[in-house]
C-alpha cells in the first residue's frame, strides 16, 4: 500500500500520516524523490484498510500495490532512481562503463589496466580480490592485498572501485575498500549478504542468479532496499540456458522487463555472458542500443596469461575500439 500525499504537503501532515501507519503495527518509509511524497506501507500481514488513511490531512490518495516486491517497483516509485558514483550517473539515461580485469592479480596489472580503461573512457574501475570460483583449485583472488592494489587504482587514476563481497565474514573488510559493492550471481539469494549490504551507505550491483526469474532478482533487491539502502543497481550477466556457443545467454528482453517494474538502474555485463571476447564486443553494442544504464566489461593488459576469464576478456586496444562504438550507439538511441 502507498500513500501518497498532496503536492507541498506540511512536515507536520506527513509526519501525522507516519504516526497513523505506525500505530496500526505497519511500517511507514517514506519514498524519495518524485513530485510529492509517498509513505510506503510495509511489514503488514494480510491486506491494509486504505479507509484509515484516506481520511487524514494532506493524503491525496491511497493506492494497493499488486506487486510482491514494493520498495523497488514502479508503483511504489514513478521516477527512475539516479546514483552518483564519482563522475558517473546510473539511471540519468547517461552510459557509464565499468571496466577492468575479472580478478586483481598485481599492482602493476590492475595500474596498467587502469590507465588504460580510464584514457578510453571508463568511468569505473572493477577486479575482483575475493573470486566465487566454481573449482576450489582456481584462483581464489589475493583477498585483502588485492583490495589494497585496487585502493591504490582509486589513488592513482581517480576511478572509483567495483569489486565483489562474497561472504558476509569479509562485508567489512570489503566495504571499506570499495565505492561500490558487487554481489555475484552465485549470491543473489545470499539473504544474510544482502541484509549487509541493505545496512551499506555503498551503492551495491546486484548481479542476476543465473537461473533467477526477473521477481526473483527484484526480491532480492528488495531485501537490500528493505534494510534501508535505496541505492541498488541490477545487472544483467547472462542466465543459464541449453546453448553451447556462449557461457551463458545474454536476456536482452529483461532490460525493458526490469524499468516496466522498478525504478532501479539496470547494467549489462555481456562478459560473463559471452565467455568469449568475439561476442562480448557485439553484446555490449546490443547494450547500448536497449537503452541499459551502463556496462560492465572486462579488459586484461595479457589475457592470455590471466588467471581468470582471460577468453572474455577485451585486448585494451578492442576496449578503445567497443567504447567508440556504444558512444555512437547511446548518442542515437538517446535522442
Ligand atoms: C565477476 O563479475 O567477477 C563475476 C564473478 O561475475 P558473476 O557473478 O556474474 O559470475
Ligand atoms: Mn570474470
Amino acid at each position: 500500500m502507498l500513500v501518497v500525499m498532496e503536492k507541498g504537503t506540511s512536515e507536520e501532515k506527513i509526519q501525522a500520516a507516519i504516526n497513523a501507519i505506525k500505530k496500526r503495527g505497519y511500517t511507514a518509509r517514506p519514498i524519495p524523490g518524485g513530485d510529492r511524497v509517498s509513505i510506503g506501507i510495509l511489514h503488514n500481514k494480510g491486506s491494509v484498510d486504505a479507509t484509515h488513511f484516506l481520511g487524514l490531512g494532506g493524503v491525496k490518495e491511497v493506492i494497493p500495490v499488486t506487486k510482491p516486491y514494493k520498495l523497488v517497483s514502479r508503483e511504489f516509485k514513478q521516477k527512475n532512481t539516479h546514483i552518483k558514483v564519482g563522475d558517473a550517473v546510473f539511471g540519468n539515461g547517461s552510459f557509464p562503463v565499468i571496466a577492468g580485469p575479472c580478478a586483481v592479480e598485481s599492482e602493476t596489472q590492475v595500474l596498467s589496466i587502469a590507465k588504460s580503461v580510464k584514457n578510453a573512457g571508463a568511468k569505473l574501475f572493477r577486479g575482483g580480490a575475493f573470486k566465487p570460483r566454481t573449482s576450489p583449485y582456481s584462483f581464489q583472488g589475493l583477498g585483502k592485498i588485492g583490495l589494497v592494489f585496487l585502493a591504490k587504482v582509486r589513488e592513482e587514476t581517480g576511478l572509483p572501485i567495483v569489486t565483489e563481497v562474497m561472504d558476509v565474514e569479509n562485508f567489512n573488510l570489503v566495504e571499506e575498500y570499495t565505492d561500490i559493492i558487487q554481489i555475484g550471481t552465485r549470491n543473489m539469494q545470499n539473504f544474510s549478504l544482502l541484509r549487509c549490504a541493505g545496512k551499506s551507505d555503498r551503492p551495491v550491483i546486484l548481479k542476476r542468479g543465473m537461473s533467477a526469474t526477473l521477481q526473483e532478482w527484484l526480491m532480492a533487491a528488495e531485501y537490500i532496499m528493505e534494510e534501508g539502502n535505496n541505492n541498488v543497481i541490477l545487472c544483467e550477466r547472462g542466465i543459464r540456458t541449453f546453448v553451447r556457443h556462449s557461457r551463458n545467454t545474454l536476456d536482452l528482453s529483461v532490460v525493458a522487463a526490469a524499468k516496466k517494474e522498478s525504478h532501479l538502474p539496470i547494467i549489462i555485463d555481456p562478459s560473463h555472458a559471452a565467455g568469449v571476447r568475439d561476442q562480448v564486443i557485439s553484446l555490449a553494442c546490443a547494450s547500448a542500443a536497449l537503452g541499459a544504464d551502463g556496462v560492465m566489461i572486462e579488459v586484461h593488459n595479457n589475457p592470455e596469461e590471466a588467471m581468470s576469464d582471460g577468453a572474455q576478456s577485451l585486448y585494451p586496444d578492442q576496449f578503445v575500439k567497443v567504447m567508440e562504438k556504444m558512444n555512437a550507439i547511446h548518442a542515437i538511441v538517446r535522442k
